[in-house]
């Protein structure tokens, strides 16, 4: 693992968008729409952020309906 990427910005290019995630000093992504969520590789992040895109993630523990 290259530690050079390590505390840089990563563009992700999401449903034709670009977002600009940090990484932090593990190498792990930093979602920049919620500052919350730690994504371990650039699929996982590119799943969230496309969360975010269709607004999915507002509540993360959602309480079932019965
Ligand atoms: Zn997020």
């Amino acid at each position: 693992m290259s530690s050079e990427l390590q505390g840089k910005e990563v563009v992700i290019d999401c449903c034709g968008s670009l977002f600009y995630a940090e990484r932090d000093a593990r190498g792990f992504y930093i979602c920049p729409v919620c500052r919350e969520a730690v994504l371990f590789s650039e699929e996982d992040l590119i799943r969230h952020l496309a969360a975010h895109a269709r607004r999915t993630l507002k509540r993360r523990h959602r309480v079932p309906k019965r």
